[in-house]
């Protein structure tokens, strides 16, 4: 759609980083195009208003962008997931596997109030193997919220990484 390429095409591509062979995508630049962040976020406020979200939940860091700009607009709490160590209150964490070794991501024990069953959306910029994405998820679930979908920008559709969520998975963008 028209919509679609408008965000597509703000999207830039960085070859061999962090690493050489990684085609990384920047989403500094739909960041720094007013009409493409605004196409964006006009997507996801339609996608979501019916939703009856309680939360959206991002993940560090640039899930915390449009994370939080979608919370505003939809009139619900936003909640960062961050990586290990950054959280001031009592935290509960999930280990996740990375091509060599692991890495942590934590979330506050009281993020979603006192009463249970919070309907949560969790956004990331980009889901590639699913691993940061499904360790977020855990943690919602965990803390005794319940996340409902689990929503990106961008999918590396090569890698299946949506296999194994317990919730929905949506992306706005299929890379192939
Ligand atoms: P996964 O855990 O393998 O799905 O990797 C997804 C995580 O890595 C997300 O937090 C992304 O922000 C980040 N990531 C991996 N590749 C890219 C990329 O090409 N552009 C932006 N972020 C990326």
């Amino acid at each position: 759609s028209e919509e679609k390429s408008i965000i597509l095409n703000s999207i830039r591509d960085i070859p061999d980083f962090p690493k050489p062979g990684i085609l990384f995508k920047d989403i500094t630049t739909l960041l720094g195009n007013p009409q493409a962040f605004d196409t964006l976020m006009n997507h996801l406020e339609k996608r979501y208003e019916g939703y009856e979200l309680d939360y959206v939940a991002g993940i560090d860091a640039r899930g915390f962008i449009f994370g939080s700009i979608l919370a505003d607009r939809l009139g619900i709490g936003f909640v960062p997931v961050r990586k290990q160590g950054k959280l001031p209150y009592t935290t509960v964490a999930e280990k996740y596997s990375l091509e060599y070794g692991f890495d942590e991501v934590e979330i506050h024990i009281d993020a979603f109030g006192e009463e249970k069953g919070a309907k949560v959306l969790l956004i990331d910029d980009l889901i590639a193997t699913g691993g940061t994405a499904k360790a977020a998820a855990n943690l919602i679930d965990k803390v005794g919220a319940h996340c409902v979908e689990a929503c990106f920008i961008m999918e590396l559709a090569f890698l299946n990484g949506r296999e194994g969520f317990n919730s929905e998975v949506y992306s706005v963008l299929q890379i192939d």
